[in-house]
């Protein structure tokens, strides 16, 4: 039975006829993950928790995958969505390659896979010295050059360790995305890539250099876009600045559509994934398919698209107050432990783990946590059914970004992890105790 809208919606059983990915359902009126009753996890590793399911993660990926099948591509798994390592391992198990922006993301992709870092791409404005030496050395797939400064120093680097460098110019192709502000990458004025006019100019001075090797164009154009005519627009862009780099003589091999591909965070309005998979893989390939043969290999970098649905945050209600004429259902979980709602004002969907029968009064509140901010909410004006104090909730679709942005604000330890898989429970990562946090410190004087 696919999954109560408790949010949204007035009534919850409207949203039988949603369907979601397999991962978190309904049977016999209590959520599980896969094939695990979600209470029973949460009381064996405590809350807040961060569920996945393994199950919705290879069904996404497979997905995804499937589309692209009639054309030569990578997907490269955007690390910084959910960077655990039993997540990398299985993506890398399943073939991904990883789309990178620090060193720190390179030595989990190693320690999760090694063998993976040959399908490395690395991307990122503020690349260092330290980080750009350790890529080389690892042999990664592609650097994604964002600026004549780092281009410089790249060859340095490479030089120095003797090491050629396959590049691609991440161009901006100025195409407007849909999006939270935050989250837009592809315009003139956003801090990512390099205009696309210079694009030429600085391939020319690349390929003058003795270590580095003109290899490909790369773009993102920004995070949870749900139209695909920007991709479209903005593969055009690439595609037609590879013809004219192909012109110059640079042996153009990849062309790098980035990720940014957006999931529906609301199951009234659901978007049939392989559907969206689709439409997306004609909006990219129907300008690379124009090039002549051989059509570079193509590189995707989906992030949020794979790992959102398949992931959910658990927490217990703590208290039920009551402001005035407003009210709230504080819990255990912050926006230390998921901060979209508070940084982007996303909305995620919020179902309690049980389902009692006979319970149909809703009840309009604030999800709010214990962190002392105003803005630490997890939902505002949510209606869900009358929860009562130490009652399950289930935060959905909070797989991406999630426990990659959590923090210690407030001095608080970060979650546990679990993925589940069919009925079995792994621990991925320990809940962080109070000593992880006070280890790097020293009280001085
Ligand atoms: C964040 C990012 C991605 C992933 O974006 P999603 O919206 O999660 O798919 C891909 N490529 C680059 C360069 C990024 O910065």
């Amino acid at each position: 039975m696919p999954i109560a809208n408790c949010w949204l919606l007035p009534c919850y059983n409207l949203s039988l006829m949603f369907t979601r990915p397999p991962g978190f359902t309904y049977k016999n009126d209590e959520l599980h993950c896969d094939g695990l009753a979600i209470n029973k996890l949460a009381k064996k590793f405590g809350t807040p928790l961060y569920l996945y399911s393994a199950t919705a993660i290879r069904e996404r990926y497979r997905v995804l995958e499937g589309a692209f099948h009639h054309v030569k591509h990578t997907l490269c798994y955007s690390v910084k969505a959910n960077s655990n390592l039993s997540i990398l391992r299985l993506l890398a198990g399943m073939g991904a390659g990883f789309d990178i922006v620090s060193g720190g993301e390179l030595e989990r992709v190693r320690r999760a896979h090694k063998k993976s870092l040959s399908k490395v791409v690395f991307s990122g404005v503020g690349k260092t010295a330290d980080e750009l030496r350790l890529a080389l050395r690892s042999g990664i797939l592609l650097f994604n050059v964002e600026s004549e400064g780092e281009l410089e120093l790249l060859a340095a680097c490479a030089a120095e360790l003797r090491k050629v460098a396959d590049i691609a110019l991440r161009v901006n192709p100025d195409v407007p995305a849909e999006t939270h502000p935050y989250i837009s990458t592809g315009l003139r004025e956003h801090k990512f890539g390099v205009p696309m006019s210079s694009a030429r100019e600085l391939c020319r001075r690349a390929a003058q250099h003795k270590y580095l090797r003109v290899a490909g164009v790369s773009l993102h154009i920004g995070s949870q876009i749900g139209d695909v005519t920007p991709f479209h627009l903005a593969m055009e862009r690439a595609v037609d600045l590879a013809l004219e780099l192909l012109a110059d003589g640079h042996k153009i091999r990849f062309i790098d559509a980035g990720g940014g591909l957006g999931i529906s965070y609301n199951s009234s309005a659901p978007i049939e994934f392989n559907d969206l998979a689709h439409r997306y893989e004609e909006a990219i390939t129907e300008p690379l398919l124009r090039m002549k043969k051989p059509i570079p290999h193509l590189l995707l970098e989906p992030g949020r698209s794979i790992i959102a649905p398949a992931g959910a945050l658990i927490t217990r209600v703590l208290y039920l107050k009551r402001n005035g004429n407003k009210r709230f259902t504080i819990v255990d979980a912050a926006m230390n432990d998921l901060i979209r709602p508070s940084l982007y004002q996303a909305r995620h969907e919020i179902t309690p783990v049980n389902l009692v029968k006979g319970r149909s009064e809703r009840v309009q509140s604030d999800i709010a946590g214990p962190v002392c901010e105003s803005g630490d909410f997890l939902a505002r004006d949510a209606i869900l059914p009358a929860v009562a104090q130490g009652e399950n909730l289930c935060i959905l679709d909070a797989g991406a970004y999630g426990m990659s942005l959590a923090s210690n604000y407030n001095s608080r330890p970060r979650s546990a992890e679990v993925l589940v898989d069919g009925t079995r429970a792994r621990l991925i990562r320990r809940r962080e105790t109070m000593k992880d946090l006070l280890q790097q410190e020293a009280a001085c004087l």
